[in-house]
This record gives C-alpha cells, structure tokens and sequence, in this order.
C-alpha cells in the first residue's frame, strides 16, 4: 500500500510569510504605514513566553511591528483592561492578541470583549464567533488555527464542498471554529467531543478529520477510512529518553498507522503548528489594510 502525502504546513506557512513580506513592503512605500501587532502577556507561564517569543520573532521576519506587554501574575484585570484599551487607541497597532490562559483569577470573557473587534487578530471576540456562524455575515477575523487547517486543505486542492468532515474537540478557540468554517466550506460536518458514543464508527465515515483534542496518539489507523484526509492539530509532549529534552511531540493522530491509510496527513511537528503564525500574520496584515483602505 502506498503512503499519505505529507501535508507540509512547514512550506507553505513559508510560502504564506513570504507573501505577507512581499504586500507589507508594498502597503510601507505606497501609504508609509507598516502593521503593527500588540500582544498582552499577563504571568510567568514558560510555554505561554516560548509562544509570545515566537509570535514576535515571526512579525520581524515579515516587517510587521510588534508591541509586547507583559503583567505580572497578581495583576489585576483592571491592569490588563487598561493596557488592552490602550491598545485600541493606538493607530499603530492593527491587530491585539490577549496570550491565553489567563491566571485563574481573572475572567477571560471580560478581556477578550474588551478588545476592539477591527483589531480581533485572534478572532476570538464574541461577535467575531457570532458572526463565523451565521449565514449571510462576515467575520472580520477568523480565529488562526482552524483557517491555517482550511489553507491547508485549500493549497493542497482538497475538496471540501459536499464533504463529510469530522471535527474531534469543541474548544472554543480550535474545534468549535473549525467545524464552522468546514460548515461554511460547504462539508456536513460533524463533533465529536469527550461524551461522544462510538468514536471510531463516526470517524470511519469521514473524508476529512481535524483533530484538537490533546491526546497522544488517540487516532488509531483502524478509525480511518482509507483515503482520507487527516488534520492533526494536536500538540503533546511524550517521554523519549532518547531525544535531546527527555521528550518529543506528537499529535492526537497515530501517524504511523494513519499513514498507512490516509491519502493526505499533516505532520506534528511542522503541520498545523507553524500555519497558526502565519494566519496571526495574514490577519494583522488584513486588518491593516481594512484599517487604512488599502487594497
Ligand atoms: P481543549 O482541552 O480546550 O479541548 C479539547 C477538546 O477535546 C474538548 O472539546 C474535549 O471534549 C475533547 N476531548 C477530550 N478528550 C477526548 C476524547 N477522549 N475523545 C474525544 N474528544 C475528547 O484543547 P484545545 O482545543 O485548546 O487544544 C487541543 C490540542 O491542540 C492540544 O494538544 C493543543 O496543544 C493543540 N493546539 C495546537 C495549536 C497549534 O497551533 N497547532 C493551537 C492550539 C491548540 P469536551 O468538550 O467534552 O471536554
């Protein structure tokens, strides 16, 4: 049998920067204005500094501005609200991303309303959500791992319209949105989530699965109907003694077995991972140019 084609999301976030290089040079010397994203960091948790570090290296190879604030753990929600607030007073940031989780202390919900929906690069304001699921309405941002899984799926000319897709996990910033977006691509889509009865009989039957769910190797080859196209989201750390950290990562799909079956799979690392920058990037560049009607 034959193997799945990799689904190189490595490359092609590659291909995505360089084309986001290219239109912020552009908008610079047509209208001087260069995108500008701000990012609020609030405690000392070391993977949420990894992923800011990263978020910034990411806006300086592409020439997009970054502003970074970092709280403290006991700040107050008042404190993280006033910098948010700043933030959509200022003409040079275009786009405001809250790092997520937020100390136990503090109320999600409120912060995340609080940020202006033009600069919602995140796409997780209420009304962003709202309106990815309504018919007929526009969101102005999607939020960045589920559209860097469709660019996936559209740069590899993956037919999505007509579809049976199956979404695993219904969290509010991967799985919930995914499922959307796959709706709104025109496939019938469906859930699966941790109360969902015969798991492998629904995945069988899917042309398209998305995996969020955070559990090592939870996909098994015999729940894949052969030729599918596997998108694996899933981002965890197992023991390996024999890697340079003591650990290695892999996704929620055990890609041994699911190669053997798919016709298409993402890769953990170098999949959905590296499309999640990039699609933060897209929607800061967009949301510069909404902002100054640049086309
Ligand atoms: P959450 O923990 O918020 O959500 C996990 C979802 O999986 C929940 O909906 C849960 O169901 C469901 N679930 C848990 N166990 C099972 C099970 N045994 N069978 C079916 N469904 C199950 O995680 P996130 O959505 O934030 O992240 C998911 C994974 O994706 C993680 O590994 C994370 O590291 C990774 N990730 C990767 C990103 C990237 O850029 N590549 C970005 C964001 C996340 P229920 O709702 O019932 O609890």
């Amino acid at each position: 049998a034959s193997l799945a084609k990799v689904i190189d999301g490595k490359a092609v976030a590659k291909t995505i920067r360089d084309e986001i290089t290219i239109e912020v040079t552009r908008m610079k010397e047509s209208i001087g204005v260069v995108p500008g994203l701000a990012v609020i960091l609030v405690g000392d948790r070391k993977d949420s500094a990894t992923y800011v570090r990263n978020k910034k290296k990411a806006c300086d190879s592409v020439g997009i501005k970054s502003f970074e604030v970092c709280l403290s753990e006991d700040s107050s929600e008042e404190e993280v609200l006033k910098s948010v607030s700043s933030f959509n007073d200022d003409p040079s940031v275009h786009g405001i991303l809250v790092q997520l989780p937020l100390p136990s202390h503090m109320v999600e919900q409120n912060i995340l309303n609080a940020v202006s929906i033009e600069k919602d690069v995140d796409g997780f304001h209420p009304l962003n959500i709202g309106r990815l699921a309504m018919r007929g309405r526009e969101p102005l941002f999607v939020p960045c791992t589920p559209k860097g899984c469709i660019e996936l799926l559209r740069r590899y000319n993956v037919e999505i319209k007509g579809k049976r897709a199956v979404v695993i996990g219904r969290s509010n910033i991967v799985g919930m949105p995914a499922a959307l977006l796959l709706q709104r691509e025109d496939a019938t889509v469906t859930i699966i989530h941790s109360r969902t009865k015969n798991t492998e009989e629904i995945t069988r039957e899917a042309d398209i699965i998305i995996s969020a769910v955070g559990q090592p190797n939870m996909v098994r080859g015999s729940w894949i109907k052969p030729g599918a196209v596997l998108i694996d989201v899933g981002i965890n750390p197992v023991e390996d003694l024999s890697a340079p950290r003591g650990y290695r990562l892999v996704g929620d799909i055990c890609y041994e077995e699911a190669c053997k079956v798919a016709s298409a799979i993402t890769p953990v690392p170098g999949g959905v991972g590296p499309m999640t920058i990039a699609m933060l990037l897209s929607n800061t560049l967009t949301s510069a140019k909404r902002i100054h009607n640049f086309e």
